[in-house]
């Protein structure tokens, strides 16, 4: 049978570790080849790793550095990768990090840093994703002339103190992601979000590290579970499938149930 993914390309931004590794190697299976993106040289290890799993597993996929906030970058990720495999025809907009501070405290660098990866990032890698899609048209490979998957959070809706960069980033990316579906859905281009709850990865260790943080961390998740990466990777590759070919412009809570105001769970 038919792989779903068959045939296609993937840009996996931030892809050395976490939800980007679960997200490369989910999307491997389906078929596709994955470009593994790591942002400096010390993460090329990482990436490498990823790429060997996913070879070892029977999948195609090579590393690739680039910083998703410097706009020359950027672009030569995207030549590179069309140059090599001719096109491509999935994004997984998911490089991020954070930087906390109590408001007051918070620098202007912190700021600029967390929006420049999260959010700037993220339009500079769809806007070349789209320009490549609108230049090829649609292949026989899927309904679509291409799909965009932006990793956003369940903070993109639920406010976090301490977190003004992070969330900010990511409100910014639902709006962001819905202008640009509103915008291409017309060219057969499909733009979707993931919004994660809590995910064991390596940017919220300190939330699940210990039995006392977990059990805090379990009062939050209705489902009484911490998710992994392959909950995130399994909905990146149906969000990116023609399984998906009606969805446009919407975002995908995969949070155990983290948006359903669990405080009023014993409390109505
Ligand atoms: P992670 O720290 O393992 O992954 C983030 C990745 O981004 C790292 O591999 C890092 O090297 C990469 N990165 C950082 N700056 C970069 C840059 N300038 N260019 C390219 N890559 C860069 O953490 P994660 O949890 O896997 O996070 C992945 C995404 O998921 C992020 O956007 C994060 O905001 C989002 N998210 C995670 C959770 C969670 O619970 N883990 C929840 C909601 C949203």
């Amino acid at each position: 049978m038919k792989r779903k993914l068959e045939g296609q390309i993937a840009i996996v931004t931030g892809a050395s570790s976490g939800i980007g590794a679960g997200c490369s190697k989910e999307l491997a299976k389906a078929g596709a080849t994955v470009v593994v993106n790591y942002p400096i040289a010390q993460t090329r290890e990482m990436a490498e790793k990823v790429v060997e799993e996913i070879v070892a597993d029977g999948g195609r996929a090579i590393s690739y550095q680039c910083d998703v906030s410097k706009e020359e970058d950027v672009k030569r990720m995207f030549a590179d990768t069309i140059g090599q495999f001719g096109t491509v025809d999935i994004l997984v907009n998911n490089a991020g990090l954070q930087k906390d501070a109590p408001f007051t405290e918070m620098t202007l660098d912190q700021w600029n840093f967390v929006l420049g990866v999260n959010l700037t990032g993220q339009f500079l890698c769809a806007r070349e994703a789209i320009k490549e899609f609108l230049r090829r048209i649609r292949r026989e490979v899927s309904c679509a002339a291409g799909k965009i998957i932006c990793m956003s959070s369940v903070h993109e809706v639920i406010p976090w103190a301490g977190h003004a960069n992070y969330a900010a980033s990511k409100g910014g990316v639902m709006l962001m992601m819905k202008t640009i579906a509103q915008e291409f859905a017309p060219k057969m281009i499909r733009i979707n979000s993931i919004a994660p709850g809590a995910i064991a990865t390596p940017i919220n260790h300190d939330a699940w590290d210990t039995q006392s943080h977990l059990q805090e961390l379990l009062k939050l998740i209705p489902q009484k579970r911490v998710g992994q990466v392959e909950d995130i990777g399994k909905a990146a590759v149906w969000l990116a499938s023609d399984d998906s070919d009606y969805v446009n412009g919407t975002t995908l809570f995969v949070d155990g149930g983290m948006t359903l105001y669990p405080g009023f769970e014993d409390n109505g």
